[in-house]
């Protein structure tokens, strides 16, 4: 009968546990020291040998001739415990079990000294799902417990389980366990299995275990049909794209290159390869392109170690921080959307498309990432309208069209015009609506703050006229029937914040624009530098509709 690798190759000592020396070392030491514990607590994610240490050290405690802290394997106790024939270890699963009456249950047969060992162990897997009841009911026996009784319980989600209960059991700390360390004991399995297993692939599938020795083992079992397990099998087997596709895909994305993510996709996705894992692959390579870029100097050693560094310095260089931080925020959202889709294609060229054309996206960090590329082009000289218009696929990134050759306001109302013409035409001074009644469109764009300062400043008090021109201390924009004002926090804001003054801001804008006029007053938040650019932006957009 075939046996799973995880469990044929599941340690049996401490000694063969991976990665995990810190807690084993210190157990080993117990149980030779004979200095135990009656309740342990395994911490850590799933698949690092919680469950596995537990079990060893019921054995431990047990074993009629442990060797160095370890169970012998071969006396009574521990072929007893292993074949499950000695019933007073017991396994609970508190996932199954959670319920008070389970852990009643557990009390009173607790009580009773061990049939066929030394001391009656309870491994208690998954210990946060218990009930509340069923963890006072627990505390009770913890709190005064038989001298033959020891309590192991496991989880992966500490915060769950109650103080009271942590605090009466030793704590031990499981890590993911290093992708090196990992691909090394695939490899190691793989040559006692008598299978080939090249360096790369165990690299990857190590990578993709993140840090579980038991996933690691479960993805090496799928792909052990094959008799060379090579990077591509793996790709293969786990329908991934793989690094190649996912850098091509990425660049298409940065080239805002839609039709070719697209066909790139469909490709992938006639290959069988899967629609999440693709996303998820998407996402690690942005993650590590935004680490190499916050932290140039140690950022390689956050990297997943996927991809070559040449690689992500080239996209690194390409993108903004904002746009990695929205692009990764976009794949994300979908991600989680496909696991309720039906046709999870769709979901997946969804999210291409917002990915390669970022005006698509309406969250603030989208608006963020287009003011970061915005702010990347002034101050390298290049000004564009094109970030802000949806685009037809540009095939480099700065032969955008000129500043309002394409604006579409334009294009049903006169014949196109060349951008000599658009740049020869004088534009009209603010100023000029003042009096005349024109469309109201104009007029929103043509009441600017510093028209409606200029025509409440008489009515305030010095205090706040002298801010008026200090973009640091206060700005204001029309939105429609909105004017909003952003002040700084403190003294100005309170001057600001009273019915009296905000109303002469109200009745200066209503007079500039002819309509009556709310007035929303805001604090500038502290670090808001992005607000301001946000404002920018907005402020950039408009005037070019003028
Ligand atoms: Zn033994």
């Amino acid at each position: 009968m075939y046996q799973a690798l995880y469990r044929k190759w599941r340690p049996q000592t401490f000694d063969q546990v991976v990665g995990q020396s810190h807690v084993t070392d210190t157990l080993k030491n117990q149980v030779k020291a004979g200095r135990l514990s009656h309740s342990y607590i395994f911490i850590g994610t799933r698949g690092t040998g919680k469950t596995t240490c537990a079990r060893i050290l019921a054995k431990a405690v047990n074993c009629l001739d442990p060797v160095d802290g370890n169970p012998c394997g071969k006396c009574a106790a521990c072929v007893g415990i292993n074949d499950g024939t000695v019933l007073d270890v017991v396994e609970l699963d508190a996932a199954s079990n959670n319920g008070v009456d389970n852990v009643r249950a557990l009390r009173e047969e607790a009580v009773f000294s061990p049939a066929a060992v030394k001391k009656r162990v309870y491994i208690i897997d998954e210990v946060h799902m218990l009930s509340t009841s069923a963890f006072n009911a627990l505390l009770k026996i913890l709190e005064e417990p038989p001298e033959h009784l020891m309590f192991i319980l496991a989880t992966t989600e500490l915060q769950k389980v109650p103080a009271t209960i942590l605090s009466r059991c030793q704590r031990h700390s499981f890590h993911r366990i290093d992708t090196p360390q990992i691909a090394e004991y695939l490899e190691y399995i793989s040559k006692e299995e008598g299978f080939y297993l090249s360096h790369e692939a165990a690299e990857l599938i190590a990578r993709l275990a993140e840090g579980g020795v038991r996933d690691a083992l479960s993805l090496l079992d799928q792909c052990s049909a094959h008799d060379r397990i090579e990077i591509d099998t793996v790709y293969s087997v786990m329908g991934l794209a793989g690094k190649r596709r996912v850098t091509a895909m990425l660049d298409h994305i940065v080239r805002h290159n839609t039709a070719q993510a697209l066909t790139d996709f469909n490709e992938m996705w006639m290959d069988g390869r899967d629609g999440a894992s693709f996303l998820r692959e998407l996402s690690d390579l942005l993650r590590d392109v935004l680490m190499l870029k916050v932290a140039p100097k140690r950022g390689t050693l956050l990297l997943s170690g996927g991809y070559e560094p040449e690689t992500l310095k080239g996209f690194a260089g390409r993108m903004e921080t904002e746009e990695l931080i929205c692009a990764m925020e976009t794949v994300q959202k979908y991600l989680d959307s496909l696991r309720d889709v039906k046709n999870p294609k769709t979901t997946v060229e969804l999210c291409l498309i917002s990915l390669c054309d970022s005006t698509l996206g309406e969250s603030v960090n989208a608006l963020r990432s287009r003011v970061a590329r915005l702010e990347a082009q002034l101050a390298s000289g290049i000004v564009s309208r094109a970030d802000y218009v949806p685009q037809t696929e540009p095939e480099t990134e700065f032969e955008f069209p000129p500043v309002l050759a394409e604006e579409p306001e334009y294009m049903y109302e006169e014949p196109p015009r060349t951008p000599e013409a658009v740049e020869a035409e004088p534009q009209p001074e603010p100023e000029q609506h003042e009096a005349e009644p024109i469309d109201t469109a104009r007029v929103e764009s043509a009441v600017s703050w510093a028209q409606i300062c200029q025509k409440a400043a008489p009515e305030l008090s010095p205090n706040i006229r002298f801010s008026l021109p200090d973009e640091t201390k206060m700005t204001g924009r029309m939105d429609g029937d909105v004017l909003n004002i952003y002040a700084a926090p403190g003294f100005l804001y309170e001057r600001l914040n009273r019915q009296d003054v905000l109303g002469k801001f109200a009745q200066a804008a209503a007079s500039l624009c002819g309509r009556e006029v709310r007035v929303i007053l805001s604090e500038f938040k502290k670090t808001d530098g992005v607000q301001r650019s946000l404002d920018e932006l907005k402020s950039f957009k408009e005037v070019s509709f003028i």
